[in-house]
């Protein structure tokens, strides 16, 4: 087993890692910028070094201050957690060239996944659905991408190689549209991300998000552990996550998760990863795959009794895969609903001095946080100061038990989205089940128009 690990991250997943890691009998090296000095899981940690100022750019993106932590504390393993450096092809280069392990997938497996239409390619190759598209990157000749665009049919999608967090896309309705938006969704891909590749899409209109959870070792061993709806968007960003996903055939989820773990073995991929789908009139279709751990992580845990951290360090250390498929039984239903440090009305960010805290509990309820009475949240960081998980014997009985949960977390002294949750808990279409991706942000224009006409 690995003997000591550095945890390079911050918030409630560097407190996920740590007690991850203690549990396993490894020890732990917390890494924190100036500002972070009074997270819990730097008092929690075996060592921890400071890494720089408050900036991002400057700590949790430094790779040469990350690696000079793991040298100056003699660790083995770099943890890199979600967002910052996870998907960071360079780095976790760089962190195998200095003789530490990387707990993720091989640099090279990192860098094709992080190259959309490669991605793409790859995943075609092996067999995984994708969106129907232009195959490969756009060219400058307007008449061809004309007949591209006719043969996918209207509305298309055009979309960054390079892109994340949901920038740099574009929906196109008509042909007398297609060429500026292409050309202008280059130039933002050229300025966002570097590189103008940009490449096109049938744009799916009602699709719901429906991802799987795979664990692969890089010897020949994959496995899947079932799906996740995170359907619930503000912005392309997830703001409610449950599993199982609504409607999904135990017949389907064998065979989208079968042609997952077929990729994984094909591409040598190893660790935890999620291979994300939009899924529509009954069909998945591959968007893009995330080669590191991701925020919703413990739905698929509770479900399935799997700690999927744990797994990650297991396959770092260069265990085999000691789960079969067949040990993989989903049991009830889990809902995540993050918690963020902002507005429930306007979305604005609203850090500072937490005065009271009290967590929910019972049964069933799992909080993921590293925030406590007098935590100051700096304006530093992304806004999510913790994750309320519940696990029932069913879907109703969890949506019970979140509601239960979320009157009885108490956040003072800051301003979060939990009112905003309690609605989406409250309301009827959430309660049904399997909505598309654009039902959250339908509503809540609805329910504004609403208050602004009582006004
Ligand atoms: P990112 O890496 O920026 O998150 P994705 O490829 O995962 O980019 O897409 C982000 C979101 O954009 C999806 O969750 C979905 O809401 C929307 N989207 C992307 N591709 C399509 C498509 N072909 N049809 C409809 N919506 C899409």
């Amino acid at each position: 087993m690995l003997d000591k690990v550095v945890i390079a991250n911050r918030g409630e997943i560097a407190l996920r890692i740590l007690r991850a890691c203690h549990a396993l009998g490894i020890r732990t090296v917390a890494v924190h910028s100036t500002v972070d000095r009074n997270l819990k899981h730097v008092a929690m940690a075996d060592e921890s070094v400071c890494i720089g100022p408050a900036a991002s750019s400057e700590s949790y993106l430094n790779m040469a201050s990350l690696i000079a932590a793991a040298e100056v504390t003699d660790a083995q393993a770099i943890h890199p957690g979600y967002g910052f450096l996870s998907e960071n092809a360079d780095f976790a280069e760089r962190v195998e060239e200095s003789g530490f392990i990387f707990i993720g997938p091989k640099a090279d497996t990192i860098r094709l996944m992080g190259d959309k239409v490669e991605a793409i390619k790859a995943m075609k190759a092996a067999g995984v659905p994708c969106v129907p598209g232009s195959g490969g990157p756009l060219g400058d000749d307007a008449a061809t991408n004309i007949a591209i665009a006719r043969d996918i049919g209207y509305p298309v999608i055009v979309k960054a190689a390079g892109g994340g967090g949901g920038r740099g896309m574009r929906v196109v309705h008509t042909e007398a549209h297609l060429s500026n938006a292409i050309a202008t969704t280059k130039s933002e891909a050229k300025a966002a991300f570097g590189n103008d590749m940009v490449y096109m899409e049938k744009f799916l209109e009602n699709p719901r998000h429906v991802e799987i959870q795979v664990l692969a070792d890089g010897q020949g061993n994959a496995i899947h552990l079932g799906e996740r709806d995170c359907s619930m968007q503000r912005r392309h960003q997830k703001v409610v996550e449950e599993a199982p996903a609504p409607g999904i055939t135990p017949e389907l989820r064998a065979e989208i998760g079968k042609v997952c773990v077929e990729a994984c073995i094909r591409i040598g991929y190893r660790g935890a990863g999620t291979f994300e789908f939009l899924f529509e009139d009954g069909r998945f279709y591959f968007i893009e795959m995330n080669t590191r751990i991701q925020v919703e992580h413990p739905v698929t845990e509770l479900v399935t009794g799997i700690d999927l951290v744990r797994e990650q360090l297991n396959i770092a250390a260069g265990h085999t895969l000691s789960l079969k498929q067949e040990d993989i039984v989903l049991e009830g239903h889990a809902i995540e609903c993050r918690i963020n440090a902002e507005d429930p009305d306007t979305f604005m960010p609203c850090p500072g001095l937490i005065q009271h805290f009290h967590a929910p509990g019972g049964p069933g309820v799992r909080v993921d946080s590293h925030i406590y009475e007098g935590y100051r949240v700096p304006p530093n960081y992304d806004s999510m100061i913790g994750k309320l998980i519940v696990h029932g014997p069913d879907r109703e009985t969890a949506i019970a038990r979140m509601r239960v949960a979320l009157s009885e977390m108490v956040v003072d002294g800051i301003k979060t989205n939990i009112p905003l949750q309690q609605r989406i808990l409250a309301d009827v279409g959430f309660q049904q089940g399997g909505q598309n991706i654009h039902y959250l942000e339908k509503r809540l224009k609805e329910q504004k128009e609403k208050t602004i006409s009582i006004v």
